[in-house]
């Protein structure tokens, strides 16, 4: 087992209905530790530089306005495993696919306003916390 560090996103859907306390407890409740949080207001330019593989998704347009819509809560989580542990306890990105137990299925809204993001390897993690953080706002 290794000890890895992923990327997470509270999304504005939770943020909105203050489950942002909710949502860590269920992180930390699963093994991971947050190494590193800050609640921001994305602009688009962020949205759509994060989301840029998606860029020819059908989606895309609607889910940088999601993602802008309100506050959320960037975090760096670290623990054994973390990128594939995190995407367990998140759960799959439709809700109505998800297993019981996991955020997506506890608290998600809809397939698209699915309450958190999670880094689904560990060479993306590294990007996209590079992409919110500086090394030093990394506690470990
Ligand atoms: N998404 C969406 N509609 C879709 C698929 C995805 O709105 O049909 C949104 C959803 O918020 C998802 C994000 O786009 O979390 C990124 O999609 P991805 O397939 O990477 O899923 P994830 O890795 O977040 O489970």
């Amino acid at each position: 087992m290794a000890t890895e560090r992923t990327f997470s996103i509270i999304k504005p859907d939770a943020t909105r209905r203050n489950l942002t306390g909710a949502v860590t407890k269920m992180l930390e409740d699963g093994g991971l530790r947050v190494v590193a949080s800050k609640r921001i207001h994305m602009t688009r330019e962020q949205a759509e530089g994060f989301y840029g593989v998606h860029r020819e998704r059908p989606f895309f347009n609607d889910l940088c306005t999601f993602m802008t819509s309100g506050p959320v809560v960037v975090q760096v989580l670290e623990g054994e495993n973390a990128v594939a542990r995190n995407r367990e306890i998140m759960g799959a990105t439709n809700p109505e696919n998800a297993d019981e137990g996991t955020i997506r299925k506890v608290h998600a809204e809809s397939i698209e306003a699915n309450s958190v993001h999670g880094s689904d390897s560990l060479e993306n993690a590294k990007i996209e916390i590079d992409y919110f953080f500086k090394p030093e706002e990394i506690v470990g």
